[in-house]
């Protein structure tokens, strides 16, 4: 007989992996608490935001606009200049018999720091689009006064050929004031006017 052979014992390899372990129903893989905390990290800087917009905009149209409101048409600062003879009444109303500067408004030499156009004189075709430049050149929010017949619709002159036949076809005019011409202390009732108009606006 010969040798009795041993028998070879293979071990059994380990089971395959069969990835990761699913959660027990019971027990969620990523803690509530967590997710409540990345929904937060989200959340909060959007309302934030939302939250400050909403309470800048409430601050402008609340608190800081009646504000600007108020200074802007008690120190309306009209633009240094003149057409025609409604141009002597306008001088005479910042002279010391009338003073229109008690009402805060102070004429101003160049149309970037003004911001109320005095229309105080017959309009030219010629000097239209002169008017029209210092009218855009004035920043916003701005106002204009006709001052006068001429102005308002031509006045005397309304149907000579060379003449605008009203200031209303070149800038918006808010307030009119008649007269040929009108006193200063129409000039001052119509700065009134404006303020009035300014007020009810809102602007
Ligand atoms: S309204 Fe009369 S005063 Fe004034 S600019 Fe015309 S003509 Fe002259």
């Amino acid at each position: 007989m010969g040798p009795v052979s041993t028998p070879v014992v293979t071990p059994r390899p380990p089971p395959a992996p069969t990835g990761p372990e699913l959660p027990m129903a019971s027990q969620p893989a990523v803690p509530f608490l967590e997710i409540e905390t990345l929904r937060a990290r989200e959340f909060l800087p959007a309302a934030k935001e939302a939250l400050s917009a909403m309470v800048q905009e409430q601050a402008q149209g609340k608190l800081i606009r009646p504000v600007f409101n108020w200074a802007g048409r008690n120190s309306l600062f009209p633009l240094h200049w003149g057409l025609a003879c409604c141009a002597i009444e306008f001088a005479a109303a910042f002279g010391a018999r009338w003073d229109a500067e008690r009402f805060g408004v102070l004429p101003r030499s160049s149309p970037r720091q003004s911001d109320l156009l005095i229309v105080n004189g017959t309009v030219t075709w010629k000097v239209a689009h002169k008017l029209i430049t210092l009218y855009e050149q004035m920043p916003e929010p701005k106002w204009v006064i006709a001052m006068g017949n001429c102005a308002t619709g031509g006045g005397p002159f309304r149907t000579a050929y060379s003449v605008v036949p009203g200031v209303n076809k070149l800038v918006p005019v808010d307030v009119y004031i008649a007269g040929c011409p009108p006193r200063p202390e129409a000039l001052l009732d119509g700065i009134l006017t404006l303020e009035t108009l300014i007020r009810e606006r809102g602007e």
